[in-house]
């Protein structure tokens, strides 16, 4: 019940999908939670739904490749909350499936914009309270899709891998300061974002999801809680000793 008792979490992308599912796990365990997102009416559907059960939550509009809406919402979420030591870059677009002689110049930087920057500036703007208040943990989510490849999304790819070596790069820039980052490597998990990414693959998407369960070993996709799980263990004290580690969390799907 406890595990993130006094900690304060900001997470962006917390409207939807994992983001959503950890956004409820972590304040279940007791963390105050900042969300920010774009989409506004499931966000504070979200905050109505678990403020009323007693728990500290709060949302901010906020588009992560704007570096400006990015530092007025930290920097907020401190004020109300009194400090932050756990920021979740939970927030991400996968972008069009096409082929890499397909794409245009604006349909990569789209993706970039939000998975890549995006994280680049929540970090940069969460770095100088984690220091004031002595402690953090970055949570990086990145994919399967930032450790192997597969013939599909390109621009997706490119941004989870560039996730993945950025989380290293902060963890050993910060350790110093006694701030972690670690990310995270999910497998196909059913969220809106997945069902998006199968419309594009065919026209029959029962086919399409049973096709992608059977990618996993275990036979099936993750549900949004298997994810938001190993975020309340990352956020937590319980793995006080990692950093620049990758937690994959993916029924099986890079144990090839
Ligand atoms: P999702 O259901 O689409 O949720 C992502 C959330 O991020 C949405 O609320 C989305 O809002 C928000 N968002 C998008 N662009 C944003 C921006 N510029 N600023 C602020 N918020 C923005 O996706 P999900 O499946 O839960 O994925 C969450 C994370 O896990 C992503 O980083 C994704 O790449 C990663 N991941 C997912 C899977 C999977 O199978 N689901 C697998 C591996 C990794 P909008 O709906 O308005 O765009």
């Amino acid at each position: 019940m406890d595990r993130l008792k006094g900690k304060v979490a900001v997470i962006t992308g917390g409207s939807h999908g994992i983001g959503a599912a950890a956004v409820t796990r972590m304040v279940e365990e007791g963390a105050a939670v900042a969300i920010l997102d774009c989409l506004d009416d499931e966000g504070n559907a979200l905050v109505k739904k678990l403020s009323g059960e007693g728990h500290q939550v709060a949302y901010w509009h906020c588009d992560v490749g704007d570096e400006e809406n990015v530092k007025t919402a930290i920097n907020e979420a401190a004020d109300k909350f009194g400090h932050i030591d756990v920021l979740v870059n939970n927030a991400g677009i996968s972008g069009p499936n096409k082929p890499t002689h397909e794409l245009t110049e604006e349909e990569w930087d789209l993706v970039q914009r939000v998975n890549v920057k995006g994280v680049f500036f929540c970090t940069k703007h969460v770095i100088p309270h984690m220091k004031k208040a002595g402690r953090g943990s970055i949570i990086n989510m990145s994919s399967i899709y930032g450790l192997v490849s597969a013939p599909d999304i390109p621009p997706y790819h490119a941004s989870k891998g560039a996730v993945r070596l950025m989380t290293k790069t902060d963890a050993m820039l910060y350790a110093p300061d006694n701030i972690r980052a670690n990310s995270i490597h999910p497998g196909f998990i059913w969220t809106p974002m997945v069902e998006g990414h199968l419309k594009t693959t065919g026209d029959d998407l029962d086919a399409a999801k049973q096709a992608t369960a059977g990618l996993h070993p275990l036979g099936h996709m993750g549900e949004p809680d298997d994810i938001a799980w190993g975020v309340v263990f990352l956020a937590s004290e319980e793995s006080k000793f990692m950093t620049g580690s990758e937690l994959v969390i993916d029924g099986g799907y890079t144990a090839h």
